[in-house]
């Protein structure tokens, strides 16, 4: 067993992706987005043999990246906002601009996550339903897991309406997630998925949040919020090597 993990949260000092990198692609290349040249400027991802991201869409789908499958016939690029695999050198990408980027990684049984958690995904609950599927697949436990949480707009910058936070209404985090501070409410989705780890049974060592910058505040980063249409995506994965 290799036991080795490589994470990697993306900043403005590299070079972002196009929100919408998925209509230059065909379908048949998505089993191997590594021949993007886009992804062939980064790095960190040489030693990945294959490189998955989804068609993002604020949903709770999960995709799971068996062995390579020569064969798979798709007539669109996979609509999803969690990808996970127990593969090596296989190469687990999610795209943010304020959205909070989750990477799991179970060391027992060599498994990975890559979660886009914007607050829909958030209060849909991405982070427990993609555990759930790491423990089907792999049968990872809640205690083994460790999470790295990345740049997202925090509480500080992240404004909401109160339209918002009837989103909210019965949910039980609701009151520690929601904050008014002078007749304006803001979301803090890191503190969300915090929780929700935690009453999943992820130890509080296990959940590292020191990656996590406020994106908005933080020109380091790309940011809906602030560039608006001009905002690039950060670019975050995570790797068995
Ligand atoms: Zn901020």
């Amino acid at each position: 067993m290799n036991n080795r993990v490589n994470i990697h949260f993306q900043d403005t000092a590299s070079v972002g992706i196009q929100p919408t990198w998925y209509r230059d692609v065909s379908p048949a290349q998505w089993n191997d987005l590594s021949t993007l040249p886009i992804l062939k400027e980064y790095t960190f991802l040489s030693d990945a043999a294959r490189v998955y991201m989804a068609w993002q869409v604020h949903s709770t789908r999960v995709i799971v990246i068996e062995k390579h499958d020569d064969t798979r016939q798709m007539s669109d690029i996979p609509q999803a906002d969690a990808l996970i695999t127990n593969q090596p050198c296989v190469a687990l990408a999610v795209l943010t601009a304020d959205c909070l980027p989750i990477m799991y990684y179970d060391p027992v049984h060599q498994a990975i996550a890559a979660i886009h958690a914007g607050w829909r995904g958030s209060i849909a609950k991405i982070a427990q339903i993609t555990f759930e599927h790491m423990h089907r697949h792999y049968g990872t436990q809640a205690s083994d897991l460790q999470v790295f949480l990345g740049p997202c707009a925090q509480v500080c910058c992240y404004q909401v309406d109160e339209q918002f936070i009837e989103n909210l209404a019965v949910d039980p985090y609701r009151d520690k997630v929601c904050i008014k501070k002078n007749g304006v409410w803001f979301f803090n989705n890191l503190l969300y998925n915090y929780l929700c780890l935690k009453d999943l049974g992820v130890p509080d060592h296990s959940i590292l949040q020191s990656f996590s910058q406020c994106t908005i505040h933080n020109h380091n980063y790309w940011s809906y919020r602030r560039q608006k249409n001009n905002a690039l995506r950060n670019f975050n994965s995570i790797m068995l090597i």
